[in-house]
């Protein structure tokens, strides 16, 4: 009998990976697997419409028990992958449990990196449902809210905070401007003016050295001697790919599952990995990198979804150089609309986009348009460097970002 496919993780790589096998006429066993006790749901809303309080946790489930049924996948939630037996062909789970495959798709994706300051209580991540119910709880409570790290998630939360009310807000972070590894010192400063327009206070350049717990309250002590206090305390200062459960596997983990540029760990190619988790080898670029976006996830769901490796040849994946036209494309067929359905540009695939996409605090906004026009340049020079130059570049991360909201 066919084993069929396991795929462990069941957020968006993990879900899109089982409906696009599906639709790709796949007929063998699926069966997903996911840590979480909970249906799986989309990441994205969190810091957004979750956190703001205008999105329930059920406008943010990725697949329904009734859908998984009608697709005839097998839902294992609330159990967690805890051995890739490759000579045996088996997942071992942590209850014990062993499932047999012909494919495994690993999608386990990332976690938020842990604060080297402790977590007292009111210190908060911003990575799965329970993180935004508490820090929405903790908002609730009142009192001021602290910031640390001001990349996206960071940045976010502060913007949340502020719309829900909160009146104190500081975001802190150690660079001069928020984002200056991804985008050009200019426009990096003008985001941060932005937050500053919108009452945020910000500390940048400014390393937080503690956080205590005083009282029932917190302070965060900064590198210049100074004390911010504070009722909660968000640490967003990046993720970690979830791979160390595949190192007694014997294939090459450390920063991401290593994969060829078809997403096939190097040595078991019926080993695949999309998501947050996956470090695809990029052609263009002559090294292997990991993407933690939303559209590189689905895209790379649907590529290793394709039938058979001829079929994938055939269509190379796009390495998550995601393009403007195919947003507009998406956009003029009407998927502005929260959760709906949408063909894959290459019909291969039914995918969904997020509630936020499309509907977040940046659209129409000042920060929309200075993101909008981030994105034109990056585009830009992404057409430059097809053309011959220089590939690759943290520069394309961001568009992307850009592009999926
Ligand atoms: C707050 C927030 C906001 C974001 N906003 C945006 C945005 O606006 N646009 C954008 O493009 N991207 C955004 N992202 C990033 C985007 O959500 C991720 O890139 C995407 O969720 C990656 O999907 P994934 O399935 O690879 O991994 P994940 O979403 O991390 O899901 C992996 C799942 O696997 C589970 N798991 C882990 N280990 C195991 C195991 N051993 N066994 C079983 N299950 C396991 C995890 O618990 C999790 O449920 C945001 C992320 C966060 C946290």
């Amino acid at each position: 009998m066919n084993r069929g496919t396991v795929i462990v993780g069941a957020s968006v790589g993990g879900v899109r990976t089982a409906q696009a096998l599906r639709s790709a006429g796949y007929q063998e066993p699926i069966t997903l697997v996911g840590d979480e006790g909970v249906l799986p749901y989309d990441k994205p809303p969190l810091s957004k419409a979750v956190l703001a309080g205008t999105a329930t946790p059920e406008a943010i489930t990725l697949l329904t028990e009734q859908q998984a049924r009608d697709l005839d996948v097998r839902l294992v939630l609330g159990r967690a992958g805890r051995h890739l037996d490759l000579g045996a062909g088996l997942v071992e789970l942590d209850d014990g449990e062993r499932l047999p495959y012909d494919d495994v798709v690993i999608a386990t994706g990332s976690r938020a990196r842990p604060s080297p300051w402790g977590r007292p209580e009111g210190v908060h991540y911003v990575r799965t449902l329970a993180d935004a119910a508490g820090l929405r709880e903790g908002l609730r409570r009142g009192g001021p809210l602290v910031v640390v790290g001001a990349g996206f998630v960071g940045a976010e939360v502060a913007a949340t905070a502020r719309k829900l009310g909160v009146a104190e807000v500081t975001l802190i972070d150690p660079a001069p401007v928020p984002m200056g590894r991804v985008i050009d010192p200019a426009t990096a400063a003008r985001l941060g003016a932005v937050h500053r327009d919108n009452g945020v206070v910000t500390r940048f350049g400014s390393q937080v050295e503690a956080i205590e717990q005083i009282g029932d309250g917190l302070v965060v002590l900064l590198s210049d001697g100074s004390a911010v206090p504070a009722a909660n305390v968000v640490v967003g200062i990046g993720a970690l790919p979830n791979d160390e459960w595949l190192a007694s596997s014997g294939l090459v983990v450390g920063g991401g599952l290593h994969c060829d540029e078809r997403g096939r760990a190097r040595e078991a190619p019926r080993v695949h990995a999309v998501g947050d988790v996956a470090r695809w080898h990029h052609p263009g670029l002559g090294t292997a990198r990991r993407a933690e976006h939303w559209t590189n996830a689905v895209e790379q769901a649907a590529y290793v979804a394709l039938p058979t490796d001829r079929v994938r040849l055939e269509r190379p994946v796009r390495h998550h150089d995601p393009d403007r036209r195919a947003h507009r494309r998406r956009s003029a067929a009407g998927d502005r609309r929260a959760g709906r359905s949408i063909g894959a540009d290459d019909g291969t695939a039914a995918v969904r986009r997020p509630l936020c996409h499309g509907t977040g605090s940046a659209r129409g906004s000042r920060l929309g348009r200075l993101a909008a026009g981030v994105h034109r340049r990056t585009a830009g020079r992404r057409r430059r460097r097809a053309a011959g130059g220089r590939t690759g570049g943290d520069q394309s991360a961001l568009a992307a970002y850009f592009a999926t909201r």
